[in-house]
């Protein structure tokens, strides 16, 4: 994957919901529950680990006002922050994004665990 058919490189204004001087947010496309978003940074890296200091200093803004604007429109109950990095772990786009996704109480508890669902979800 280029830069150039990256589809996190050059995000359309009208998709950007937060932004700060080195991250953006944007809706997921296929979202796992209401309101789940992507935290993304504007630079091409491949994952987390690629980011910058400064990159990794900017992310917790990121967060913390992403979950407030989803608080205000969603209420929901929790929050799975996740990060896939890598293709065994499940990371699709090898731009780093940061999954920040809205838990609401009437979701099914069967897998009980939290992050363990997600991975015991896989075939
Ligand atoms: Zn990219």
């Amino acid at each position: 994957m280029t830069e150039l058919t990256c589809p996190f490189c050059f995000p359309d204004k009208n998709d950007i919901i937060f932004q700060n001087s080195l991250w953006y947010a944007r809706w997921d496309a296929f979202p796992a529950t209401p309101g789940h978003l992507l935290v993304i940074p504007f630079r091409h890296c491949p994952d987390i680990f690629s980011t910058t200091p400064e990159e990794q200093a900017a992310l917790p803004e990121m967060l913390f006002s992403t979950r407030a604007l989803l608080e205000e429109r969603f209420t929901p109950a929790g929050y799975n922050i996740v990060i896939n990095t890598g293709a065994a772990a499940d990371q699709r786009v090898m731009h780093c994004h940061v999954h920040l996704i809205p838990r609401y109480n009437e979701e099914s508890k069967n897998p009980p665990g939290g992050i363990r669902g997600f991975v015991m979800e896989r075939p």
